[in-house]
């Protein structure tokens, strides 16, 4: 296999360049072989993002050219050996620890079965890179807490819900490396943490190999259970009933559950009541949408442990402009600095712009200005139609100045075509509306919280 690997790897290379090998294919790794399926490691999610969407054909083809009894190519996060640093302990064996006399803890992705895994624990996912602010401070410390001093009643089952991208699995993995690295922990801890999904094919696993006692057996003697997007339970009632019974059984034996979902237990239609009652009995923390001030935190967080300069106004750019979850923001920061490293050309508004204008534009999508023209008409309670109507009195032309700008700022429409949908106005009048309302907000204060205001509601 590693030889025909090293002639897919050759052939990419020639077919690709020097450089664009460099810098995005260097770091695969072979991940290993199952039958007519190849895994290939990529060390983060961006490069392997990266690496599916631009060269996963070409890779896939390259296999079967090679061995036409490859039919998938699987590319993943993780390092194998040809890696750069060593791997972290993927497989579910305990993990070596220096002191023999510190408790041995088992953390593995799921613990059940010999198989090493490259999905388990990301190694970027801990407390300390995780930036707190208004919308995640709860849940932050609820979590946090758990890892200090897990089985407290009042925290069992710890459930952290929110929508996706706003850091629900990097808390949990942050709690799995935390009672890993716990010293204290006086009875050794063994951690199992793994996707609802995941917990579903192992179950049908088991039942199809006739191991479901095995199955059963092993969840059961895990200290702390981690289950990530519980959601995806909904309409598998089998599987969401053997959960079930794993859950009492834990918790009844002072086990400690960590959960997570896109909805609070009270909102997931579709899962059991007598299962949505118990998650709900510990502690529900929410993840709440970024405001600017933490996706600004994110990003200068990310810059500094990437250790490159990016001006404030490229920064406060992109926090205005990806609103939608941390996980794109940091994909648009990733890549503006790779593209940044690659044509070795400083980041600028422009670049930013030119290089990110596929997901700008797929942000811009999300508000548009009729959107804009509805809420500011309800804020400041005048008639929709007039954002188009002739009227100048002020009470009418200020808001729709302030419609203007925000459509300046929240899509990328020009200020002809902004114009057109404002009454067929000319893009003069919205030049100047623009900097009219730029102006007022620097004079005035209450006026620019209104302002950012209806930003904030637009953009949520
Ligand atoms: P979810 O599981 O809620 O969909 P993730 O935990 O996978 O989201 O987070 C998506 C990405 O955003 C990850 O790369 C994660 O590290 C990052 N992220 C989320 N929240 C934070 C935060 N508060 N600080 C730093 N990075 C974060
Ligand atoms: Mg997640």
């Amino acid at each position: 296999m590693s030889a025909e690997w090293g002639r897919v790897r050759t052939r990419l290379q020639s077919e690709v360049g020097e450089v664009e090998y460099r810098t995005w294919l260097r770091q695969m790794s072979l991940g290993g072989t199952d039958g007519d399926e190849v895994t290939v490691l990529l060390p983060t999610r961006f490069l392997r993002d990266w690496v599916r969407s631009h060269y996963g054909d070409r890779i896939s083809a390259l296999w079967q050219a090679e061995n036409c009894r490859v039919r998938r190519v699987d590319i993943r996060v993780g390092r194998g050996p040809e890696g750069l640093t060593t791997p972290v302990s993927t497989t579910p064996a305990a993990v070596p620890v220096a002191d023999a006399t510190e408790p041995a803890v088992a953390i593995a992705d799921d613990g059940l079965d010999g198989r090493g895994d490259s999905s388990g624990l990301d190694q970027r996912f801990t407390f300390e890179t995780f930036v707190v602010g208004k919308p995640n401070e709860f849940a932050f410390a609820c979590a946090g807490r758990v890892a200090d001093k897990p089985f407290s009643p009042g925290f069992n089952p710890l459930f952290l819900y929110g929508g996706v991208g706003l850091g629900k699995t990097h808390l949990m993995h942050a709690i799995a490396w935390k009672l890993q690295g716990a010293r204290r922990a006086a009875p050794p801890v063994s951690v199992t943490y793994m996707s609802a999904e995941k917990f579903m094919y192992k179950f049908i696993a088991a039942i199809r190999n006739q191991s479901t006692i095995e199955f059963k057996d092993n969840l059961r003697s895990v200290d702390v259970l981690m289950i990530d997007d519980l959601q995806f339970l909904i309409g598998k009632d089998n599987t969401q009933e053997e959960f079930f019974h794993t859950f009492n059984a834990l918790v009844d034996a002072g086990k400690q559950i960590v959960v997570s979902a896109d909805k609070s237990p009270s909102d997931l239609s579709g899962l059991e009541d007598r299962l949505r009652t118990r998650l709900g009995c510990g502690m529900v923390a929410d993840l709440h949408a970024t405001t600017f001030e933490l996706r600004i935190s994110i990003l200068e967080a990310k810059a500094a442990k990437a250790s490159v300069s990016v001006p404030p106004r490229v920064l406060e750019f992109l926090a205005h402009k990806i609103t939608s979850n941390i996980r794109e923001l940091e994909g648009a920061l990733n890549r503006l600095v790779a593209h940044s490293a690659l044509f070795q050309r400083p980041i600028t508004l422009e670049t930013t712009q030119e290089v990110l204008h596929d997901i700008l534009r797929a942000h811009d999508r999300r508000v548009t200005i009729e959107e804009i023209q509805r809420k500011v008409a309800e804020h400041y309670n005048i008639r929709l139609t007039d954002m188009s109507s002739a009227r100048r009195a002020r009470n009418v032309a200020r808001p729709r100045q302030v419609a203007m700008f925000l459509a300046k700022q929240l899509t990328s429409r020009s200020l002809p075509e902004i114009g057109r949908k404002f009454g067929n106005r000319d893009h003069t009048t919205v030049m100047h509306a623009v900097s009219r309302v730029g102006s007022l907000m620097e004079s005035d204060a209450a006026f620019s919280e209104d302002v950012e205001l209806l930003r904030r509601m637009l953009e949520s």
